[in-house]
């Protein structure tokens, strides 16, 4: 989609700081960290949020997400101690940018509950 910016981040037309990227996922530093470690994994093909989802994409798009999840860290992550995995669904729950994307959040102790 042309203006939307996480698009513009898959295709290297913004830069970001990319930590991985594949034939249908691109993970990179979220630019305001939440936590020591903060990735956002997009899947390049443009999709707006969980809602807009076609029942493939809930096998594939999702799939190869949580695929680029587990390589990630086996390979990047001091994730000894876990890892919190959010999708920010809707404006009440927060999602600010309209491009479906994962947040992986390590290297401290969440709260549970979130706030
Ligand atoms: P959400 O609130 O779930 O929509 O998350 C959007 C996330 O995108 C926030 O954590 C922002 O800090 C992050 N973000 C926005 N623009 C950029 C950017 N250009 N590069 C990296 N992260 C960004």
């Amino acid at each position: 989609m042309s203006d939307c910016i996480f698009c513009k981040i898959a295709s290297g037309e913004i830069k970001s700081d990319i930590v991985y990227k594949d034939e249908n996922v691109v993970a990179f530093n979220d630019i305001a960290p939440q936590a020591p470690t903060h990735l956002l994994l997009i899947p390049r093909r443009h999709v707006e949020s969980l809602q807009d989802l076609s029942t493939k994409d809930r096998t594939e798009l999702v799939s190869n997400v949580f695929e680029a999840i587990g390589k990630i860290v086996a390979t990047k992550l001091e994730g000894g101690n876990g890892y919190r995995v959010v999708l920010n669904q809707g404006p009440d729950a927060g999602q600010a940018v309209p491009h479906i994307h994962f947040h992986l959040l390590s290297g401290r102790v969440f709260a549970w509950p979130p706030g």
